[in-house]
């Protein structure tokens, strides 16, 4: 999708400080962070809404969100994994993400 912010960052026309990727899958860093360890992990695909990735999609997220905080090294202290969906959540960019936070406390809300 052209207008789309993670689509260019995707495809290279956006910078972005990139953490990890696969072929179906593509992790970089939040430009506004919320904790120390901010990551986005996005599909490299336009899907709106995680609903609408395929198996294989979901799998290759899930696995490279393992891999990261892995590397990261806080598996021991922990992190959150999060989508927003829709309106409601706080939605602001509509290619869907995996947030990955984690280096701080993390309150829900
Ligand atoms: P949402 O509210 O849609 O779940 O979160 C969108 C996230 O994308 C926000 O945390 C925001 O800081 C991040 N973001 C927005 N624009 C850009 C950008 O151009 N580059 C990067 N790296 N992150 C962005
Ligand atoms: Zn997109």
């Amino acid at each position: 999708m052209d207008d789309c912010i993670f689509c260019q960052i995707i495809n290279g026309k956006l910078p972005s400080e990139k953490v990890a990727e696969t072929d179906l899958t593509l992790a970089f860093k939040d430009i506004h962070p919320k904790a120390p360890v901010h990551v986005l992990i996005v599909p490299k695909t336009h899907r709106r809404r995680p609903d609408e990735l395929s198996p294989k999609e979901l799998e290759d997220l899930f696995k490279l969100s393992r891999e990261i905080v892995q590397r990261t090294g806080v598996v021991e202290t922990g992190y959150r994994l999060s989508f927003n969906i829709g309106r409601d959540a706080g939605q602001l960019i509509d290619h869907a993400h995996l947030h990955l936070l984690a280096g701080r406390p993390l309150s829900l809300g």
